[in-house]
């Protein structure tokens, strides 16, 4: 028996990072899942290396700043499956990640708002009306450390925008509760992924000005556990704000941060 047998999940940014592993691992745990990014090729290796290990999954290629994208995926998962049981909406993108709020442009600002904010909003705008047809649902979007704290300086709109995510989730919740659709947030602490790896690259006023070598050590010195997460240690979160197992658990931001806003 799986944890997600008979449900049906769909995950944003499934092309690799968080949502490709927790596409896995949903899979593997008796999931229909739909993959979707916009990066087509991508995710499309996602939902090939689920179908190869015994899974359900289907691809597709969508925008989640984009109505009707997102307004597609709800329709095209409903359709091909019947029931829509779980959102995972976690693809997201950092933005500029050294510019002070003085310095971030206005372009940057709104794009960053528009995927890791507009995008979640779109997610549940479109497959709530299913989860109410089909009797309920969770929901899980993905905010951040910097949801709760201000790290890291330099990325005005990425903090902002992952900070509203939790409020969005506590209120969609509230709106929802008697519905029997559960709304929750992931906050993530630094995961080693794509986001990150660009994050040490490109520099940050919190990793002071060495090399690429130097920046890493120093974001993993500023970890209480000396280490930055995996992408697993998020997808069995997710996992468990999916299943059952948190039939009590909703609008709750849910830290997975080694200890970071502890110290
Ligand atoms: P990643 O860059 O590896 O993956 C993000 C995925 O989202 C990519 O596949 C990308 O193509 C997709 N994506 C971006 N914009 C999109 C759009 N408009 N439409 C559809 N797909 C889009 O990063 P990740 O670390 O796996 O990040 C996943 C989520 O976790 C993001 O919301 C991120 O903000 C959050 N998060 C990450 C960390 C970290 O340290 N990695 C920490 C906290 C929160």
């Amino acid at each position: 028996m799986g944890r997600l047998d008979t449900k049906v999940a769909i995950i944003t940014g499934a092309a690799g990072g968080i949502g490709r592993t927790t596409a896995q691992l949903f899979a593997s745990e008796g999931a229909k899942v739909i993959v979707a990014d916009w990066d087509e090729a991508g995710v499309e290796t996602s939902a090939q290396q689920i179908r190869e290990a015994g899974g359900e999954a289907t691809s597709l290629r969508v925008d989640v700043s984009n109505a009707e994208d997102v307004q597609g995926m709800a329709h095209a998962a409903a359709e091909k499956y019947g029931q829509i049981d779980v959102l995972f909406n976690n693809a997201g993108v950092e933005g500029d990640t050294q510019a002070f709020t003085a310095d971030c442009t206005l372009e940057n600002w709104d794009r960053v708002i528009s995927i890791n904010l507009t995008g979640v909003f779109l997610g549940m705008k479109y497959v709530i009306p299913y989860m109410l047809k089909s009797g309920g649902g969770s929901i899980i979007n993905t905010s951040s450390i910097s949801g709760l704290v201000g790290y890291p300086p330099g990325m005005p709109a990425y903090t902002a925008s992952k900070g509203a995510v939790i409020q969005l989730s506590r209120t969609t919740a509230m709106e929802y509760a008697k519905k029997n659709i559960r709304v929750n947030a992931i906050c993530p602490g630094v995961i080693r992924t794509g986001m990150s790896d660009r994050f040490i690259e490109r520099g940050n006023d919190s990793l002071g000005s060495g090399g690429s070598d130097e920046r890493r050590k120093a974001l993993e010195a500023l970890e209480p556990m000396g280490r930055l997460g995996e992408a697993e240690e998020i997808a069995r979160m997710a996992l468990f704000l999916a299943s059952d197992e948190s039939s009590y658990c909703t609008g709750a931001p849910f830290i997975v941060d080694g200890g970071f806003v502890a110290t």
